[in-house]
C-alpha cells in the first residue's frame, strides 16, 4: 500500500514534533540505535528499528484523534470533520498492513511521550523485546457532532485496528481551544 502523496506531506510536516524528539533522546541514551522517519513499504514511520521489525508513531492528540484530548473545532466543522476521519483511515490502513507484514506497531500519544516518558520508553521496549508482544487497545476519536444541547457533543469512537465497531459517547464540550491551526 502507498500513500498518496498529500498523505506523505502529512506525516512529513509532523515530522520533529517535540514528543518525538523527547522519546528519542530517552531512547537513544538507554543504547538504543533505530532509523527516523523510515521509509516502509506503507509509508514513513516516525522511529523505527528495521533489523528487530518495530515501528512506533508519536500521535498527535489533535491530529489523531486522542479519545482525551481531541477538540472540536469551532469553525470550518466539515473540514475538520473529514480531516479527523482521513487521518484515522490512514493510520488504521498503515497500521494493520504493517502489522500483516510482520511488523510490530507501537502507537504513542504525543500526551503519553509529554506526560510521562518513562512509561513512553517501557511501552517501546516490550515491543522491542517481549516474546509475545499484543498491542494496546488504542481508541481514536472518529467523529464528534453537535447536539441538541450546546454544551453537549456525540464523540464517535473505534478502536485503531478494528473498523465498524463505534461505540457513541455524550461529552461535556471542552472550553479548551483546539490545537488545530
Ligand atoms: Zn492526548
Amino acid at each position: 500500500m502507498a500513500l498518496n502523496r498529500s498523505e506523505q506531506m502529512a506525516r512529513i510536516q509532523s515530522k520533529n514534533t517535540a514528543p518525538e524528539r523527547i522519546l528519542r533522546s530517552l531512547l537513544w541514551t538507554r543504547g538504543y540505535r533505530y532509523r527516523v522517519h523510515f521509509k516502509t513499504p506503507m509509508g514513513r514511520v516516525d522511529v523505527a528499528f528495521p533489523t528487530r521489525k518495530v515501528v512506533i508513531f508519536i500521535d498527535g492528540c489533535f491530529w489523531h484523534g486522542c479519545p482525551i484530548h481531541y477538540v472540536r473545532p469551532r469553525s470550518r466543522a466539515a473540514f475538520w470533520s473529514n480531516k479527523l476521519k482521513a487521518n484515522v483511515e490512514r493510520d488504521r490502513r498503515q497500521t494493520v498492513a504493517l502489522e500483516a507484514a510482520g511488523w510490530r506497531v507501537v502507537h504513542l500519544w504525543e500526551h503519553e511521550v509529554v506526560e510521562c516518558p518513562a512509561a513512553a520508553v517501557s511501552q517501546v521496549e516490550s515491543a522491542l523485546t517481549e516474546e509475545r508482544w499484543p498491542p494496546n487497545f488504542d481508541l481514536r476519536v472518529v467523529k464528534v457532532l453537535p447536539c441538541a444541547r450546546a454544551s453537549e457533543e456525540a464523540w464517535h469512537l473505534q478502536p485503531l485496528r478494528a473498523d465498524g465497531d463505534v461505540r457513541i459517547e455524550t461529552r461535556t464540550r471542552s472550553n479548551r481551544r483546539s490545537k488545530s491551526p
